[in-house]
């Protein structure tokens, strides 16, 4: 009898050796966590406020990751989730415009527009991807869970609250996992905190080094629940660009360029997306096209091959990429607060990089992954969850030297 035992737990033992923990079926995997810190660079876990962060770079995975672009927080949040370029998800800027959804325009605030799935159905969210697998989602605040993308609600979600204190986030997260209706195998969080603060104050602040042990803790909070329920989860850990700092001594005035008369704009500061009023098109690319010292603008259908971007009707006629830590702006315009830090920039400034940590039982530990393109966090996911990923751009290869074996 004790032998027969030995051998089963033997043979159990070798299972648990052999089996890497993504070649398990969907419904008996550990949890999958995406947490996003917006605006986390990957070189503030190098400024001794973050030991919860540190711990699980130290025990799991850390790298860097170079956004899509316009490094901006909706395009990057959507690519993350959908493995897909802007370009190809739709979600090509914070504030759009389509041609086919006439008389609006699409903005974060909008709960409307934010709740309209003609938005977002370009791209399939792994949240969709999962729940058609029969794994439930809870991708709390993630821009687009509002929307029934593509026909499919996530099992658990929730109206975006900016007010909602961090620890509130975390113990709802929490509470999913608590079991009840439809439990979640893919989870995920949100944090605002660090972007604010590296918009007001700039990415060196005290403020942002305030602010970074008030996130560290929320997720020790989250670290802490788990092992209390006893959940050995796989946790992501991601932002979706970095921040770049910025000086009154840096910036480009639009009225300098162009009479006001001549067009509109959408977007400015870190990028602008700018409409010729019709009849001037002549007149704006004259004066846009020719070199700047500090911007440069192409006609969408110029923009570089390596920003993958400007073949989606939503992308504006013109589109202009100042120098990373340069804004362009109107003489007029007066800000409601000083912008101390900007993004949106080429995602290959160092500036814009986002975190990268990954943490659990699918993930080597200690292990440092050379950088990547952030479209790569979409096929990752899929392969925790035990889900056929979409059509993507990402490559399961960025990911590879991540994972356990
Ligand atoms: P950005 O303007 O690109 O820096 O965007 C960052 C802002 O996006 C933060 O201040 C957030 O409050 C806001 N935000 C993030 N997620 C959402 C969401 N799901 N709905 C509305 N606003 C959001
Ligand atoms: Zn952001
Ligand atoms: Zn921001």
């Amino acid at each position: 009898m004790f032998r027969i035992l030995l051998a089963v737990f033997t043979l159990a033992l070798a299972g648990c050796a052999t089996t890497p923990q993504t070649a398990k079926p969907a419904a008996a995997r550990p949890p999958v966590i995406l947490i996003s810190i917006d605006g986390f660079r990957p070189d503030y876990l190098d400024r001794g406020l973050t030991p919860v962060l540190g711990g699980l770079a130290a025990g799991g995975v850390r790298g860097a990751m170079r956004p899509s672009f316009p490094s901006k927080t909706f395009p990057n949040h959507y690519t993350l989730v959908t493995g897909l370029r802007p370009d190809r998800h739709g979600i090509v800027e914070n504030n759009i415009e389509d041609p086919a959804i006439p008389g609006v325009t699409f903005k974060m605030a909008d709960r409307q527009a934010v709740r309209d799935r003609r938005w977002w159905d370009q791209g399939e969210p792994i949240w969709v991807t999962a729940e058609r697998a029969g794994v439930a989602a809870a991708p709390m605040f993630w821009p687009g869970a509002e929307a029934e993308v593509r026909g499919v609600r996530p099992a658990h979600w929730l109206t975006y609250d900016e007010a909602m204190p961090m620890e509130e986030r975390v113990d709802w997260l929490l509470a999913r996992l608590d079991g009840g209706e439809r439990r979640p195998g893919f989870l995920t969080l949100y944090f605002h905190h660090i972007d604010t603060a590296g918009h007001d104050f700039g990415p060196d602040s005290p403020e942002v080094d305030a602010m970074l042990p008030r996130v560290d803790s929320a997720i020790g909070r989250l670290v802490a629940g788990l092992g209390a329920r006893g959940l050995d989860a796989n946790i992501l850990i991601v932002a979706d660009h970095g921040m770049a700092p910025l000086s009154d001594a840096r910036r480009i005035f639009l009225d300098d360029l162009l009479p006001a008369g001549a067009y509109r704009y959408l977007g400015a500061g870190a990028i602008l997306t700018l409409y010729p009023t019709p009849g001037r098109e002549g007149e704006v690319a004259a004066a846009l096209l020719r070199p700047h010292p500090h911007m440069q603008c192409w006609r969408k259908a110029d923009i570089p091959a390596r920003f993958h971007y400007g073949r989606n009707p939503r992308v504006a006629p013109f589109f202009c990429l100042p120098k990373t830590g340069w804004v362009v702006t109107t003489r007029g315009y007066k800000p409601r607060k000083p912008e101390r830090g900007a993004h949106g920039y080429d995602p290959a400034s160092p500036e814009m990089a986002a975190v990268f940590i990954a943490s659990g039982p699918a993930f080597r530990k200690g292990a440092v992954l050379p950088a990547f393109d952030n479209v790569s966090v979409y096929p990752l996911l899929a392969r925790l969850l035990g889900v056929k990923p979409a059509a993507n751009d990402g490559r399961s290869a960025d990911t590879e030297a991540a994972l356990a074996r």
